[in-house]
């Protein structure tokens, strides 16, 4: 029996449940369709997009050695894919198709598709539950709905990984090589050709250095995490594994795993490495809720009243944002540091999620594309969860009253304006104080785009309204 492991998002051998079944039964051969269009509609922009790609070139790379042959084919979009997959198993003779679950809406209705086509040809097709800790649409409340609250949501995760504990999967074995010979032939078969602008040479694509990382992380960083994970001049603070975690290079129960066993080896960090699995839980809460909550795949708010807010049309003031041009030290050195590196630290995000959704009252549905477009790690789940907690449209958000000062932020978190001269150099020759809040003119730096107080009366007066 030949089988066909269709890989998306979840681009490794590690922890692999759809590769390691195929592996079981043999004759396996694995396809990676590249859709473009789809992606470019998904607002992926093109950091994302060549990441991927490169980390695609990895698995095939390391598939190789397993003697598994990869095909990457071009399939436009989403719609391309299920026909071409059929016209592959067909020519393949392959009885089996086997694939990883993806929890957005337009995966998961091309997922239908592709089964009921699959059956229609007497193929066997099965999906498999990956992205998550626990299967998604499998976390309810005793009353079958969805959790809304994270603190409940988290203590159901714990308590249930506690009964039941995490398992993981080990990479397959070398397999037997299965004969291809002239049966690709008219196929749209594609070589990715790597790209590395100075974004993506900070950020390797390979699985061994993704566990390397992880390994590191959790042998050392993982017990200050907890009191240094609030910094961003401090690179160390965190992981650094999202743009792992959403390619799929790394899993996350391997994560899961990892920080378990510190804390049980090492009970001085258990606190700290807690915390991390903490936020392991989040992306866990955002993914569940995707699942539960197909809506918030559409650019729909959580809570629909929110959708009656008036957003401010300003072109300008977005554009300043954009380009790191507010004037506000901390949200423009956030901004280049996204610009820049492809990456911004999840305190800053939050930061920057406030001052444009609530500061400037330009739509949360702005922010949540341009990041899209340029984060390394861009994800749905996770960046629709942070967007609609910042704006306070989500479940759970961050209540509309409560807003992050960007000079107070910028006190607490880089007291020395330590991040804030590493990227806007026009700041640099300031004393720590002055960078954090410039006192008078600056060479080639902008005034503040805005009065904070006159912004934050117009949000409260626009979310009263709401009431
Ligand atoms: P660590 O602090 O080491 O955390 C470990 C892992 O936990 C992360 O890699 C990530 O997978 C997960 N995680 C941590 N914090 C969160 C969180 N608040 N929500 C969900 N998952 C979390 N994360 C993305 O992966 N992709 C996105 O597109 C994305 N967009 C965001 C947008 C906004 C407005 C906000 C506030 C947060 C967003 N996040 C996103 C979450 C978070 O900022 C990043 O995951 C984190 O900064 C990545 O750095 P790290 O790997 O060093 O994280």
């Amino acid at each position: 029996v030949k089988t066909l492991v269709w890989f998306r998002a979840d681009l490794r051998l590690d922890d692999n449940p759809a590769l390691f079944s195929a592996c079981q039964q043999g004759g396996v051969i694995a396809c990676f369709l590249r859709p473009k269009q789809q992606w470019l509609q998904h607002d992926w922009g093109y950091n994302r997009i060549r990441y991927t790609e490169r980390s695609v070139l990895d698995l095939q790379t390391e598939l190789q050695q397993l003697n598994i042959p990869l095909l990457i084919l071009e399939a436009d979009d989403f719609r391309q894919q299920g026909s071409l997959l059929i016209n592959l198993c067909q020519r393949l003779g392959i009885a089996q198709l086997f694939a990883n679950e993806e929890p957005e809406l337009n995966e998961r209705q091309r997922d239908l598709g592709v089964q009921k086509a699959c059956l229609e040809q007497g193929i066997s097709c099965q999906f498999f539950h990956d992205q998550s800790l626990l299967p998604l649409g499998q976390v309810l409340k005793p009353d079958g709905t969805a959790y809304r609250v994270y603190s409940a949501f988290r203590k159901q995760i714990v308590q249930r990984i506690e009964q039941q504990p995490i398992q993981s999967l080990p990479a397959p074995s070398i397999q037997n090589k299965p004969e291809l010979n002239c049966l690709l032939d008219g196929l749209p078969l594609i070589q990715l050709q790597p790209e590395f602008d100075v974004i993506q040479q900070r950020w390797s694509a390979s699985e061994r250095e993704a566990l390397n990382q992880l390994e590191c992380f959790t042998g050392e960083a993982i017990g200050l995490y907890e009191v240094q994970r609030d910094y961003p001049a401090n690179e160390q603070g965190t992981s650094q594994l999202s743009h792992y975690l959403a390619t799929g290079k790394l899993s996350i129960r391997r994560c899961w795993l990892q920080a378990q066993q510190i804390k049980i080896s090492n009970p001085a960090q258990a606190a700290s490495a807690q915390c991390w699995q903490d936020e392991l839980i989040w992306r866990e809460f955002y993914r569940h809720l995707l699942v539960l909550n197909p809506e918030l795949c559409r650019y729909r708010a959580f809570k629909p009243v929110t959708e009656h807010i008036q957003w401010r049309q300003d072109a300008e003031a977005l554009t300043r944002w954009q380009q790191g041009q507010t004037g506000f030290p901390l949200v423009d050195a956030a901004m280049r540091q996204l610009l820049t590196t492809g990456w911004m630290h999840n305190r800053l995000r939050m930061l920057v999620a406030v001052f444009l959704s609530k500061y400037l009252l330009i739509d949360w549905r702005e922010g949540e594309r341009w990041f899209m477009q340029h984060l390394i790690d861009a994800d749905l789940a996770s960046n629709n969860g942070g967007w609609q907690w910042a704006a306070s449209t989500g479940t759970d958000a961050v209540p509309y009253f409560r807003l992050l000062s960007p000079y107070r932020q910028a006190e607490r978190f880089d007291g020395q304006g330590e991040f804030i001269a590493r990227f806007v150099p026009e700041l640099a020759h300031l004393p720590a104080k002055q960078r954090i809040q410039p006192k008078g003119y600056v060479e080639n730096y902008p005034a503040p785009m805005t009065d904070l107080k006159i912004g934050k009366d117009r949000m409260m007066a626009r979310f009263k309204a709401l009431q």
